[in-house]
This record gives structure tokens, sequence and C-alpha cells, in this order.
């Protein structure tokens, strides 16, 4: 796209984030999920989400695992972790999902020997969500056979960045950079070199996010050409720095401030399906956890196309509470699985099989 094609589209955009009425939004949920009909077809393909570990070395300021916080720490071992992945097999997931903090007590090649294991003893796509290494620990997880990477740039603002992501002390092996925006990006250029179908993604209505903020966030997914987009509300925490200081990250005017809505975030994630129409975007579950199975449906139909059930252990579900509600009323993934699939049917559409990636479906 050339420049002004872009400052162009930036604009059009913001409008569109600040449409309230009901049907003009219903037109820009349909326009979506014609695209995602049309580009990605109507399975949604499910993920099963393991948290392998709620340590942290990073004290992010939204984040209800910071290593500032006060709680009781779990690391998953290597045969639970398989444990979760058998069950996803008899859930017919095509792909397991590692998330965890920045966990500096599980060390890269213990990662690499985990993703090595799950390879052999698995049919599954491997995807991590383990936050920023140094390339060369990336490099070793492609080469044990990681597929994908999720690693959410959270707001393409610097400053705001900056606010809400204190810098590593460089004794915390991330260089003097660590931490940073152009760190973040620069760890995602990384994975996208190495091979990895790589996701990004932000959260809306973080305070100090403008809808400008927001529409620049939606073309640099485009820009980075990714290959799967998370987008969900900004929860707040009330044990975070953000929820016990409001004060010290005040919003902006009422007019300019992004909410954390559920109508903000379902019109980003059908912004998103327009803009890189050929995505995985997934029904996040911050989404479902503020707005429950309607709104989760409610994504689905404006461009979603996928979902990410939980199979941690109950126990450890409680403590990585990276927002509050993300564990209440837990539900088993089979229970979200039997939901959806019911919903899905009453809507003309069907659970996929199979790892649904987006290689994949380019080679169909
Ligand atoms: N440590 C990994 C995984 C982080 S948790 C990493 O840094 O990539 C996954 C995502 O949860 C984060 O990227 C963030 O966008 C989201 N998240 C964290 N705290 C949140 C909150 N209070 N409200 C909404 N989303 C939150």
């Amino acid at each position: 796209m050339a420049t002004t094609n872009i400052s162009f589209i930036r604009r059009l955009t913001s409008i569109w984030l600040r449409e309230t009425n009901p049907a003009r939004l219903q037109e820009l949920y349909d326009a979506a999920d014609r695209a995602r009909r049309e580009h990605v077809g109507d399975d949604v393909h499910l993920r099963g989400l393991v948290e392998i570990s709620n340590h942290c070395r990073r004290r992010c300021a939204y984040c209800g695992v910071n290593a500032d916080r006060h709680l009781k720490r779990y690391r998953l071992t290597d045969d639970e972790i398989l444990e979760c992945a058998r069950r996803a097999i008899a859930l017919d997931y095509g792909t397991l999902v590692l998330q965890s903090g920045e966990d500096p007590g599980r060390s890269p090649e213990d990662v690499a020997r985990l993703i090595r294991r799950i390879k052999q003893e698995t049919p599954l796509a491997v995807t991590l969500s383990l936050g920023e290494w140094p390339a060369d620990v990336y490099a070793l997880w492609r080469d044990a056979g990681a597929d994908r990477y999720l690693l959410r740039f959270e707001t393409s603002n610097p400053d705001l960045y900056a606010r809400i992501h204190p810098p590593i002390a460089s004794d915390e092996g991330a260089g003097d950079r660590g931490g940073s925006w152009p760190h973040r990006r620069d760890a995602l250029t990384a994975l996208h070199r190495l091979g990895f179908e790589v996701g990004s993604g932000v959260m809306v209505g973080i305070p100090g996010q403008g809808y400008d903020d927001l529409a620049r966030d939606l073309l640099l997914f485009r820009e980075l050409d990714l290959d799967m987009i998370g987008i969900g509300p900004y929860l707040p925490h009330p044990d975070t720095p953000m929820g016990r200081h409001p004060e010290r990250f005040p919003p902006l005017p009422s007019g300019e401030q992004v909410p954390n809505n559920e109508a903000t975030t379902v019109a980003a994630v059908a912004l998103a399906r327009l803009l890189c129409p050929d995505a995985n975007i997934p029904a996040t579950t911050a989404v479902a956890v503020s707005g429950g199975e309607e709104a989760r449906v409610h994504a689905l139909r404006a461009g979603a196309n996928i979902v990410m059930p939980n199979l941690t252990p109950p126990e450890c579900r409680a403590l990585y509470e990276i927002y509050p509600g993300k564990a209440v009323g837990i539900e088993t993934a089979e229970a979200v699985t039997e939901r959806l699939s019911a919903a899905l049917a009453r809507i003309g559409r069907r659970i996929g099989s199979g790892p649904g990636g987006r290689a994949c479906r380019r080679a169909e």
C-alpha cells in the first residue's frame, strides 16, 4: 500500500472503531463474516491451551502473574504436560499451545526437550507462547519442532508500551533494550525469519490507548503479515500496578480513550479480518470472560475462526489468573467443546479437525 493509502485506511479504521450505531456495526460484522467464510472457511479450529508455569521474571503492569505479585507459583512437569496433550488428542484438537510467564526456571534446553517429546509422541502441532527470548533460543525451539509462536505486541504506541512494561535490568539477560517496544518488534521479526507461523495481538481499552493507536495496531497486523491475531479487552486486575494505582495510568479524555467493551473489541476483530483476511483469529478467552459465551459466538460471527479451550489442570488454572475471572467457574475443555459444538451447529458452522495452520490451508 502506498503511504497515502496507509494513512487513509488508518483514518477509516479509526472511524469504524468509534462507530456506535448498531445497524452500521452489524454491517461491519457481516462484511468480516463474509471475508472469514471466503478466506478461511466455516471450520472453527480448536487449540488446547496448557499454562505450563506461572513463574515470570517480568513486571508487566497489567498482568496478574507479574514477578512482584505474592502468588503461589507452579511449574508443570513434562509428564503432566504430556497428559494434557493426550487429552487434546482425545478431544480431536490438532494443536497444543504451551503458554507461561517468562520462566527462568525452565531452561531453553528443557523446553526444547519437551517440544521434541510432544512431537515424537503425538501428531499435534505445537504453538509456543513463552514471551521474549533471544533469537538463538527461538532457533533452538524451532529446530526442536515447534510450529508456531504467539507474542502479542500489546500496543503499537511505543510510549504507552513503555508505561505498562517497566524495563528489564540487563543483568536479567535481555540486554539494555530488554522489555522495550523495539525489542518486542525485533523478537517478532526473528520469529518470522526462523519460519514460525507468527501470532501477535493487542489488548483493547488499555488506559491511555486512543482510537488512532488501535487503528495503527490493526494496520501493523497487516504490515507484519501475521498468521494469527489475538485481540481481547484489557481487564483490570486489582492486585497489579494498574489495578492498585489507576491514577498512574490515566485514561485519555472521553471521546479519545478506547473503551474495553465488547462492541469495540468485536469491531477490532472484524477490522482485523478485513485487513488480514487469511489470518487465524481467535475468539479470545478474555472476550468470553468479560461477555460470556454469547460474546464468544459474537466474535465468531464477526471474523473469528479459532477457539482455545483450556487444558491446564484446575488447581494450576486458579493460579494463572492473568486477569480476574479467568479461572472463575472453571470449565473443562471437554465441557467447552461440547457447548461450542452445539452453538456452532446453530449458526451453520462446525468444529474443524487437523492442525488448521495457515500454511496447511494454503496448501489445500
Ligand atoms: N508471557 C507470555 C504470555 C502472556 S499471557 C507473553 O508475554 O507473551 C497472554 C496475553 O494475555 C498477554 O499477551 C496479554 O495480552 C494478555 N493479558 C495479560 N494481562 C491481561 C489483562 N489484565 N487483561 C487482558 N489481557 C491480559
